[in-house]
């Protein structure tokens, strides 16, 4: 028999991000010298499909047993992002914070994540959020299967285990993309995946008691080369709000007479 062996639990690990919640907007300011985000001027939320990723982690592991272990790197304020997931389900919480981490790009926070995830250990599955809301690139879940050297699934609208073997539908524009892989593996989910549970009030009174494992950058195995701000390669030049254009002109009248209205209007701006 050379068949794999059956993996018996599902031991995953979903990485969340917690971003400024868009419902805020007027209220998000932008530090014009840095070009960066003011994240105490806004409250933070869950990244939204990072919710759908928590969601089918656990419903991945109330199907099989195992553990669910949610990780997050920011600020220390990313705590609360991580309890909500803890109120959600999750079995065990991870942040990683530490100053010289400030200034990551996506390179660097999916190198010290995956730095955290091999201290977490052994797991089934990896889930992420198809993107963040906030930096928006769907970079961190591709790279971070890269650092890991295991398969990658991007855009899952749905998802199925079978033994050693996970199976996905991946949302293209236009249609959809049936995979396979081998597990381990990571997946970014769509908000399609499913539908996110509410925390029950058992749920937060228990997620209050859990502990949440802080680790700094001395706490796990990494180049110092590649965190932070000397880590990432990218840079941002300028952050900016578009300009509304100018509100259009509605010509109201009967024709012909709006009809030539609208040609003097025309010559007057050198159209023709
Ligand atoms: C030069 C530079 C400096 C920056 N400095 C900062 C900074 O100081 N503070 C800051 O918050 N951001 C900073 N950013 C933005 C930060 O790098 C990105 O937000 C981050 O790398 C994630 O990229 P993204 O938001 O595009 O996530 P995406 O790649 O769109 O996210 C996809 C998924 O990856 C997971 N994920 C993403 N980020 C995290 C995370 N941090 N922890 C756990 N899971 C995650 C989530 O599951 C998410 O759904 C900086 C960016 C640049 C270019």
């Amino acid at each position: 028999m050379n068949s794999q062996p059956e993996r018996p639990t599902m031991d995953i690990v979903v990485c969340i991000k917690q971003v400024p919640d868009t419902e805020e907007l007027p209220h998000i300011r932008v530090n014009r010298e840095t070009n960066t985000l003011v994240r105490e001027s806004a409250k933070g939320i869950i990244n939204p499909f990072d919710e759908n990723a928590i969601e089918e982690a656990l419903r991945l592991r109330d199907a099989k047993g195992g553990r669910v272990t949610v990780i997050s790197m920011g600020p220390p304020q990313a705590e609360e992002a991580l309890r909500k997931a803890l109120a959600m389900g999750a079995d065990q919480a991870v942040l990683i914070s530490d100053s010289s981490l400030a200034g990551s790009d996506t390179l660097a926070t999916s190198y010290t994540l995956a730095m955290g995830i091999k201290k977490i250990g052994s797991f089934s599955l990896l889930i992420l959020g198809k993107q963040a809301i906030d930096g928006d690139t769907a970079q961190v879940g591709p790279g971070l299967a890269e650092w890991l050297r295991i398969p990658q699934i991007t855009y899952a609208r749905k998802i199925e285990i079978n033994g050693n073997k996970i199976r996905a539908e991946r949302a293209l524009e236009d249609a959809f993309e049936k995979v396979e892989s081998t597990l381990p593996c990571l997946v970014t989910v769509t908000k399609e995946i499913n539908i996110p549970r509410y925390p029950s009030l058992k749920g937060l009174l228990s997620a209050k008691k859990k502990e949440v494992l802080v680790w700094s950058a001395d706490d796990l195995t990494l180049d110092r080369k590649r965190i932070g701000l000397e880590g990432s390669p990218t840079w941002v030049i300028k952050i900016f709000t578009p300009e509304a254009p100018p509100k259009g002109e509605v010509l109201a009248g009967e024709m012909p007479e709006v009809a030539d209205r609208l040609i003097e209007k025309l010559r007057e701006r050198e159209v023709f």
